[in-house]
């Protein structure tokens, strides 16, 4: 999978599916699919929805449309029983950070929740992410947790964002009412006509499933997080993301913004360290645009800690061919270099992801 950290947002239709609240139905499969990118060494924050489904049964309600306060108070009985329903398929710790969109608005506020969230992640925790529905002054309206997911993903500083929900992703039509209808896998640039096909607009009073998604998309990407909207019904979809297939609509992010990062990593960030690249290995980087894989590895030179900056070394020349953050120890490295990337669990006992260096974190020089 192409990506170290990620933020999944599940819609309250795949935490309580039925009037009678939270159930496993879609929610263990996708468990299992966090489980794994976990395995693989990358970082999850979920963000949750489903607080007022899970409640509905405990507070008293008479017509079908209900009043904000008594959403807010479905929300926080309903709160309990969602996280609940996610622990249970964890070893790991869960956290609950309750949120509202004011709070990422005000800088202070942001920079605690990213602290919150750096440091469970270092410690494992899987941070679970809803909004703060009793104390939002707002209306409670479905669709509020996409915008808020892709406020979180920058806050956190993900470098994608899967939204789940019970539709497969953007089509060129609606499609419940048109068979020919098809699914538009990948979305450059949003603009008006995207929204169009998707039912809405950009107008802020326009109301559809899609808009809120494609919105949360749309800031997302601006901060260089790809986005993807997926059917999180379809437990294969997991089975295709492992297989970096995209099973949904994908949204590019802004390559502006991956530029700055590069940039950043060029000119910001001090080399800690230094790993020599077989002649296969400087070809794949500098040729294929491929990510360093520990096959290629020839030495490691120094000490660097995983997450630190080092710069990768030709070995027939010594020259510096690029820099990039390696996602393992110069320890760990020496353990794994030149072996292939099947085999770095059993040496060392976990795994951080197939690869050293991801090209998205490798400027080449
Ligand atoms: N915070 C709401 C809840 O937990 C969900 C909002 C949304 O679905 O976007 O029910």
């Amino acid at each position: 999978m192409n990506f170290n950290r990620a933020v999944i947002k599940v819609g309250s239709a795949l935490v309580a599916p039925t009037i009678d609240g939270c159930s496993g139905k879609y929610t263990l499969a996708i468990a299992q699919f966090i489980t794994k990118c976990h395995q693989q060494g990358k970082e999850i924050i979920l963000v949750s929805s489903g607080g007022v489904a899970a409640g509905r049964t405990v507070i008293q309600h008479g017509s079908p449309k209900l009043s904000s306060a008594t959403k807010k108070a479905m929300a926080s009985v309903g709160q309990m029983q969602m996280m609940a329903n996610w622990q249970r398929f964890f070893d790991r710790p869960c956290s609950q950070i309750l949120i509202t969109q004011n709070d990422l608005a005000d800088r202070q506020r942001f920079i605690s929740i990213q602290e919150t969230i750096q440091i469970q992640l270092a410690n494992g925790v899987l941070p679970i992410v809803n909004e703060n529905d009793t104390v939002t002054t707002e209306d409670l309206t479905i669709g509020d947790n996409d915008n808020l997911a892709a406020l979180v993903a920058q806050a956190c500083e993900a470098d994608s964002l899967f939204i789940l929900s019970d539709i497969d992703g953007v089509f060129t039509k609606d499609p419940k009412v048109n068979d020919d209808a098809v699914l538009i896998p990948n979305i450059d640039k949003i603009t008006d006509e995207i929204y169009a096909m998707a039912g809405t607009s950009r107008n802020h009073l326009a109301t559809g499933g899609m808009k809120t998604k494609i919105q949360a998309a749309e800031k997302a990407v601006e901060h260089g997080i790809t986005t993807y909207i997926i059917n999180g019904t379809k437990s294969e979809v997991f089975a295709s993301l492992i297989a970096q297939v995209n099973p949904g609509t994908r949204f590019a992010a802004d390559t502006d913004i991956i530029t700055a990062k590069k940039h950043w990593l060029k000119h910001t960030l001090k080399s800690q360290g230094q790993i020599v690249l077989d002649k296969g290995a400087v070809n794949a980087v500098l040729n294929k645009g491929a990510s360093l894989l520990p096959a290629g590895i020839k030495s490691v030179n120094k000490r660097f800690k995983a997450g630190d900056a080092i710069e990768l070394i030709n070995a027939v020349d010594n020259s510096v061919i690029a820099k990039g953050i390696s996602l393992y120890s110069h320890h760990d490295l020496k353990r794994i270099m030149g072996k292939h990337s099947n085999d770095i669990t059993s040496i060392l006992g976990h795994e951080k992801g197939d690869v050293v260096v991801h090209r998205d974190d490798m400027v080449i020089l």
